[in-house]
Order: C-alpha cells, then structure tokens, then sequence
C-alpha cells in the first residue's frame, strides 16, 4: 500500500487552515496543522513531512524567515509559500529563499491541490506514479521489474525501471539528459556518465519500442532531451 503523503499546513487564519486540512485529508493526505512561525519550527523539528504548506505572513517568526532557515539547515521538504494578493515581490523573494512554488491568496481549493501535486510530483516522482503504473501501452510494474504488454512480458532492470519511473511522472516535457542522469542516478553528470545514460536509453528503448531505430515511447528532442507523451 502506498503511503499517505503527510502535509504540513502552516497557516495563521482558522478557516483557512481548517478550510486547507479538511480539504487535503479528503484527498487523500494526511495533515499536520501549525498557527503560528514558532509552532511550525517545532513541528517541523520533530516530524517528516512531503511538502509544507507556508503562509508568508505568520506572527512570531515569518514564513520568508522559516523558510530561509529551513533551507540553511539543509531541510529539503517541498515548501510552497503562500503569499497574499499583490505581494508579488515575495513571491519572487519566497522562490529565491527555496521556496519550490508559490501560490497567491486568494486561491481556489482545486488549485491548491494542482499545485501541491505538481510539487510532489516534482520532487518525487516514485510516489506520484506508485509501483504500478501504465507507460504507453505497457503495463509496469516497479516490484517485479516488469513491463508487460499484451502478447509478451519484458524483463527490465531496476535502473531502467527508474528511468521509465521518472519519465511516467513527468509526461509531456522535455527531460534533459542532465535532468533524468541527476534524478535517475542520483549523481551530477560528467562526460562518462552522458555515455552511460545513452546507453541505457539505448538498451531500453531496444527492449520497449516497437521499433527502436525510429522511438515512439521515449522520442529524443533534438539538442534538449528526451520526451514521454501521453
Ligand atoms: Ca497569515
């Protein structure tokens, strides 16, 4: 069973925050809630948490120092700022601080959550597509290293399957092979590896496309990447 992805909800105004939390734990997360700056440090010092949720404007200690102090610390939780209509220079200050979105009041429950996906999905792609998950017209499944199709069943290897992982999390843009090498192996790229990943690519787009001299799976975008379309 895949885990609940806890969220942080840092937010000074009741409704909002009671708005927020119910919100998110119909859809599925599970909430912890912080009304002011002090409170959330606190929480945050003794939880783990997938994303937070951070007001810009908190008493005690602000959001913008929070999230600055955080990120000094080495925190690497996905922080969305929340910043109030019209605040458009935090917004920007909130992304340089390492802030990973920003969302502006007032905004819509429905966007909240967009938003709070795309973060996760960013920033964790494993838990946005799960252990099984469609990839073209494969069926994948990350335990048993398997891609299955309708006549036949494919053997693949756990770096592959983090490579197919990160593209089925990310369709429809384009991937650097610097962007898939950080994410997949976890390792800044270097010459060495640029050849490595090539011929990872190589080898599993020779396993998955139907024909892999012309690939429809994974298509190479000339001089920027590659792209999973859905
Ligand atoms: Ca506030």
């Amino acid at each position: 069973m895949e885990q609940k992805a806890h969220i942080l909800v840092v937010e000074d105004e009741q409704k909002i925050r009671t708005a927020l939390t119910d919100f998110l734990e119909f859809h599925g997360f599970s909430v912890t809630e912080a009304m002011d700056g002090l409170e959330a440090e606190r929480t945050v010092d003794k939880g783990k948490f997938d994303l937070i949720l951070l007001d810009l404007m908190l008493p005690k200690i602000s959001g913008e120092q929070l999230c600055c102090r955080w990120r000094q610390e080495g925190l690497q939780t996905p922080i969305i700022m929340v910043t109030a209509k019209g605040q458009e220079k935090e917004k920007i200050k909130g992304l340089e601080l390492g802030a990973d979105d920003y969302i502006a009041k007032p905004f819509s429950l429905e966007e909240m959550l967009a938003r709070i996906k795309a973060v996760l999905r960013r920033t964790d792609p494993a838990r946005a597509v799960g252990q099984t998950f469609k990839f073209a017209d494969l069926d994948v499944d990350i335990a048993s290293l398997k891609a299955k199709r309708t006549d036949r069943e494919i053997e693949i290897t756990k770096r592959e399957a983090g490579i197919i992982q990160y593209f089925a999390a990310n369709p429809n843009r384009v991937i650097s092979r610097e962007e898939l090498y950080k994410e997949v192996w976890q390792e800044t790229m270097t010459e060495l590896s640029t050849r490595t990943m090539d011929m990872h690519i190589a080898k599993l787009r020779s396993k998955i496309e139907h024909d892999s001299a012309n690939p429809q799976i994974i298509k190479t975008v000339r001089g920027a990447g590659y792209k999973y379309e859905t």
